[in-house]
Formats: structure tokens, sequence, C-alpha cells
């Protein structure tokens, strides 16, 4: 019977007042705490128990240690936006509780998707007895799961890793962001990154494609990307020589995307207008549909999951561990979309394991550093049901 205090109100705040409210035996209290309080009343609504609500800017710490000292929570789940991070963690340092979070901390005026800011506070949880759990969403999150199982139960030895995140789901819109616009075009338009023998290789942003047959799904074309679990993975996994990230858009996002590009509006340096400093995308942010109303539109499924190749018993493997989910089921069950549905689940049960105790240690920590098994046991158990596909190694393609 655990207290929990979850801060952010969006799509996955949704999806993850929804799974813990359907584990009350784990999740005896929560309180949905966000910047605008209506947002926590109407998911309040939608919920089978009584949940509390509260308006909160988590910005202001002080804030948040009150709210903290209120509510005495046993953990704070953190799903507001990546500049949040250092601020809520400092507050659960000052309150004496234990931190999860689904994306790493980034400066508002600069896009780096850098662990650097959160590792920093590995001494301060460590000396504090506190436990603080990073990236426990998809992707950073079960992917990161993903390659801790393999190395535990497939691989002798893992030599390569191809993170690929297909979402094929259609929302009807020319254009849509299916999670925060802002944090979403940010990180499509940063430079491609991977690493390989020790190094970080750059490629220009979305310049390296390649088309995968995704279960379930069928041919996509996915374009190599930089995404935030390609740092601790590349630090973590013993042996590897080469990590790198894979995402599908369709025609028509990258058309749109490109021409926001070449006029300006994906910008994330304040401009003039008219006597006002405007950000341009936080301004593009207004005009596009919200996120989270693209649940009741949006059809299709999405297929994540990690390729790893490398050694087992002396001879090569190749497998796939992937998830395949479908919007329409998630929308049925916890009125978002399977973007939404595929990071908030993952957060309730990174913070059922915390509660549990199977995971709970002091310091910080990334996802693959902790045991995969049960994490493994309650994906399939809560909703994100997994498969291991053996591949031909002949096929391996560079
Ligand atoms: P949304 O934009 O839909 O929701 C963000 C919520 O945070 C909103 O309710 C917003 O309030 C609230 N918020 C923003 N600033 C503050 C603040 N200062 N204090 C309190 N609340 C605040 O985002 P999503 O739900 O789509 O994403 C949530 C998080 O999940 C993000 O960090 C995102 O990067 C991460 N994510 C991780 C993924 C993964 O696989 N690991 C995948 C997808 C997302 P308001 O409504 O008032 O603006």
């Amino acid at each position: 019977m655990s207290r929990v205090l979850i801060i952010g109100a969006g799509g996955v705040g949704r999806v993850v007042a929804h799974k813990c409210a359907q584990l009350p035996d784990v999740f005896s209290d929560i309180c949905l705490a966000s910047r605008t309080q209506s947002k926590c009343d109407q998911i309040a609504s939608e919920l089978n128990c009584p949940i509390q609500t509260a308006a909160l800017n988590a910005d202001e710490v002080g804030q948040t240690v009150n709210l903290i000292k209120r509510f005495r929570p046993d953990l704070v789940i953190n799903v507001a936006l990546p500049y949040q991070d250092l601020s809520i963690m400092d507050a659960c340092l000052e309150a004496d509780v234990d931190y999860l979070d689904t994306a790493n901390y980034e400066p508002p005026d600069e896009a780096r998707f850098e662990y650097k800011w959160q590792w920093a506070y590995q001494e301060k949880f460590k000396k504090a007895g506190r436990m603080a759990l990073l990236g426990s969403g998809f992707d950073p999150g079960v992917t990161n799961v993903f390659c801790a199982y393999a190395q535990k139960h497939l691989f002798d030895e893992i030599e390569q890793v191809d993170i690929l995140d297909c979402n094929a789901g259609d929302h009807g819109y020319p254009f849509a962001t299916n999670f925060n616009p802002e944090i979403n075009i940010r990180e499509v338009t940063s430079i491609g990154r991977y690493w390989e023998e020790g190094a970080w290789k750059e490629t220009p942003p979305l310049s390296v494609k390649r088309d995968f047959d995704f279960p379930e799904v069928g041919v996509r074309r996915a374009y190599l990307m930089y995404h935030e679990e390609l740092e601790s993975l590349a630090l973590h996994l013993k042996g590897l020589k080469r990590i790198r990230f894979w995402m599908t858009f369709g025609e028509s996002y990258l058309t749109h995307l490109r021409v926001l590009e070449n006029v300006g509006m994906t910008g994330i340096k304040p401009v003039e207008f008219q006597g006002q400093q405007i950000v341009p995308l936080q301004f593009l942010k207004a005009l596009l549909p919200d996120p989270a109303s693209l649940g009741p539109r949006t059809k299709g499924k999405t297929c994540i999951g990690c390729l790893v190749e490398g050694r087992k018993d002396a001879k090569r493997r190749r497998v796939f561990i992937y998830n395949v989910c479908d919007h329409q089921a998630c929308y049925e069950e916890v009125k978002s979309q399977a973007v939404s549905y595929t990071t908030g689940v993952p957060a309730m049960i990174g913070a059922k394991q915390i509660l549990s105790g199977q995971w709970r240690k002091p310091g910080v920590f990334n996802m693959e550093q902790l045991d995969p098994d049960p994490f493994m046991t309650d994906l399939n158990a809560c909703g994100l049901p997994w498969n291991v596909l053996e591949m031909p190694v002949e096929e391996a393609e560079s």
C-alpha cells in the first residue's frame, strides 16, 4: 500500500493515473498535480476510484516541496516536461522522497538530450538514501529493459543494437505530433548521432534511412536519429560495438517538417514580433493539435523494439524483442492513443518495482542497470506484451 504523487496531466499523465488506479493494492493513494488543475480534475473524473488533484508549478521547488509535505507520497512520478526534471529532483531531495521520470533533463534554450545533469545527482541521492529512476517510458525505458533482458538471458555477448520505433498510426491530420510537439520537433530536427567502436558519429538530421519489416505492421521507412537511451546503453552494455536508433515517419510528416524548418518555425531562439519576444516553436505548438486530442481519431499500431546481434554459445545470434500496441485498444482502455500508453504504462511499472522494493536502492539509475525480469513480467501483465523473434543472421546488414 503506497502513496504516489504524479506530476503532469498531459497525454502520458492520463495513462499513468489510469494504470495506477487499476492497481489499488500497490497504489493505494494517488495525487495528480499539474500546472492546469482542470486537466487533473478531468482525468480524475474518468477513474473508478477517487484521487486527489492539485495545481502545481513544478518549476518552483518550494511549491513541489510543500505539496510533497502535504500529501506525503512514497514516490514522485514526473511526467511533466523534461525542463522540470532538475527542479523536481531537488524537491524530492529536500522533502525526502524517491523520484521517477520518463525523459532526461533538457535546458529550455538548447536541445541537448544528455544525462550529465541528472547523473550529477548520484552522490546526493545516495547520501540521502533515496532513489531516482531515469527514463521509465518506452524509449527510453522498455527498450533499455529489453537490452538488459537480452544481455541476461539471450546472449553471452551483445555486439550491435538497433532500436526501432515505428508508429504506423493514422490520426487523419496532415501534420500533428503524438506527444508534446515542442519536445518531439526538437528531437526530430536534431543532428543524427550513433555510437560505434567507442566514439559518437554524427549525420545530418534525417539523412540516413532504411526500410524495416515490422511485425504486424509491415515495411516502413525508418530514419536514423539520436535518442537519449543511446548514451546510457553505450555506457552500460559491456562489449557493445555499435548502437543506433531509428524512427519511422510518413511522407506527409516529413514534407511539413521540412517546410516549417525552412521558414524558421521550428527555431527555439526567441524572435521579436510586434514588440513581443516569441519562440517560433512554442508558437507552432499553439497552432498544432493537442496530442491528447488525437486519441479518439488515431487508428493503427505501434511496433517498438530492439534488434540485437551478438554471440550465444559461440554462435552468432540475431533477435528482435518488441511490443506491438493498438491505438484504438489503448483509447478504449484509458482514453489515450498508443504513444502516450506505451510511455505511461512503463512509468507505472517502474514505480511498482520501486514501491515493491524489487528495484529500490539509493542512487540515480538508468533502467538497464536493474534486474529486467520483474519488469518484463509486469509488461505482459499490464498491457504491453512482448515477443522475441529469432532472425536469420545471414540477412544481417551493416
Ligand atoms: P504533454 O505536453 O501532453 O503534457 C505535459 C504536462 O505537464 C501538461 O499537463 C503540462 O501542464 C504539465 N506541465 C508543464 N510544465 C509544468 C510545470 N512547470 N509544472 C507542472 N506541470 C507542468 O506531454 P506528454 O504527456 O506527451 O509527455 C510527458 C513527458 O513524457 C515528457 O517529458 C515527454 O518527453 C515524455 N515522453 C517520454 C517518452 C518515452 O518513451 N520515454 C515518449 C513520449 C513522451 P499544462 O497542461 O498546464 O501545460
